[in-house]
């Protein structure tokens, strides 16, 4: 595909890349990455349009690599955000080792997380104990569907509630802990895996630097007006997978004629390291705006606190992502009040991303939106196929379930009663 030159009024080339045998995804992400995957396996070319200058550098790459078994989700009490998770949990690493290959998921992989209850918190440890028993339930009746590949090891381990405070957190700040089964996927190594699984795929075209600016409806399909280094240009698409995240819905919305609201928050990723006296293990703050602790194989340790690390957030996602080390410092310096033996750790490496969610108030209200997930989402009409993941966690089953109803195949894996399509 060659991009034609032109005034940035007009697109000056008209390419005709649409036909069922191509499809077209904007954003190159794991949602994207993961549908043309599951496209390839059935056969299926598909050209991803990425507006950046590599694949998989956005929030996917930004991310804590938590492949969440719900116990975060404890303020949702319908407990319909913990099953969600549940099943992208067990089916995320079969699904990932079905397009990448086998992976080495023990060196890329965090110890289980010790969820750490702050008392002036939006729960307690009472509550937060029956939380975590009925998501320990979830697991064992979704394992026996679903099987039990939780990042090459198993999720079917009873949480274990311990009284007083966790060992590495400063003075009394918080309640009991419970060490989980729940950990994290270094989301470089992830990206890496995914990476290599598309370049060598003769079925998934890569455009990148080139950016979805506009979509109309065009009667059989869908204009894509493209903004490129090389000039403006049109691709005349039958069948899109809008895998765009935060611009998903406002391409919804041009593509459709209307998209339901989201909120947007920019989250920075920051990486610290440097020799401790103790041993860090990953560790969640919970249940409000405090923060996680992530410990890699690799010797990188993950930092997050929310009141540093989390810059923007509104209704639009109509602010900038860009690393900033003064927030990296912050978040660095306000989780190590917390956790005093990261005092003397160095910030490494640090970036922003978007996380798009639902409601318009923070986690510090317990009555927010994004105490819940809708996971797994497609809204698909004529030809247009909105894919929301929700989560990382959750991203690749929304792929294979999406292109499973697309081109009429039974899904890899089996969800009872999944509640996906729009
Ligand atoms: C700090 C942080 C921590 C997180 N921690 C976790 C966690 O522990 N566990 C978990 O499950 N989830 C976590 N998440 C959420 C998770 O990262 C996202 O849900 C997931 O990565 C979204 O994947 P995606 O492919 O939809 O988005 P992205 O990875 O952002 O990919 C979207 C791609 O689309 C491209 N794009 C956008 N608009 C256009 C356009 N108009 N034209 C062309 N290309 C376009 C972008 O450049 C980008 O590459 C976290 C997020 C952040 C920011």
């Amino acid at each position: 595909m060659t991009p034609g030159t032109g005034d940035a009024e007009r697109p000056a080339v008209v390419i005709r890349s649409g036909s069922t045998e191509e499809v077209s995804i904007i954003g190159g992400g794991i949602q994207g990455v993961t549908a043309a995957l599951a496209l390839a396996e059935r056969g299926i070319r598909s050209r991803i349009l990425e507006r950046g200058e590599r694949i998989l550098r956005g929030a996917s790459y930004r991310n804590e690599g938590k492949v969440h078994l719900g116990f975060v989700y404890a303020l949702d009490n319908t407990g319909a955000t913990a099953r969600r998770m549940v099943e992208g949990a067990l089916t995320f690493s079969d699904l990932i080792e079905s397009w990448c290959g086998e992976v080495d998921w023990a060196s890329n992989c965090s110890e289980g997380f010790d969820y750490c209850v702050v008392d002036a918190g939006l729960a307690d440890s009472d509550a937060l104990g029956r939380h975590y028993e009925e998501v320990a339930s979830m697991i064992e009746a979704a394992s026996s569907e679903l099987g039990d590949n939780y990042l090459g090891s198993s999720a079917r381990v009873e949480p274990v509630r311990h009284h007083g405070s966790h060992p590495l957190l400063a003075g009394d700040l918080s309640g009991d802990w419970f060490s989980t089964p729940e950990r994290s996927v270094d989301p470089r190594a992830l990206c890496d895996w995914l990476t290599r699984a598309i370049a060598s795929n003769p079925l998934v075209e890569v455009d990148t630097g080139v950016v979805v600016n506009g979509v109309e409806p065009n009667g059989s399909g869908f204009s894509l007006e493209i903004g490129s280094g090389a000039g403006p240009y049109v691709i005349e698409a039958d069948t899109v997978l809008n895998c765009s995240w935060e611009n998903r819905l406002e391409l919804d919305r041009q593509a459709l004629g209307e998209a339901p609201t989201a909120c947007y928050r920019i989250k920075h990723q920051v990486l610290a390291r440097g020799a401790t006296t103790v041993e860090l293990v990953p560790i969640t703050l919970v249940q409000g705006p405090y923060g996680d602790l992530v410990p890699w194989p690799n010797g990188d340790i993950y930092v997050s606190w929310y009141p540093a690390a989390r810059t923007f957030i509104g209704d639009t996602p109509s602010a900038g992502t860009d690393p900033d080390r003064g927030v990296a410092e912050a978040t660095l310096e306000g989780l190590a009040e917390i956790i005093p033996s990261l005092e003397g750790l160095e910030v490494v490496d640090f970036g922003g991303a978007w996380i798009v969610g639902e409601g318009s108030v923070d986690i510090d209200e317990a009555d927010s939106g994004l105490h819940a997930r809708r996971a797994a989402e497609v809204d698909q009409r004529g030809g247009w196929w909105s894919v929301n993941g929700g989560k990382l966690t959750t991203a690749p089953l929304a792929s294979e379930l999406c292109v499973a109803e697309l081109t009429g195949t039974e899904p890899r894996v089996s969800i009872p009663d999944p509640e996906t399509f729009r």
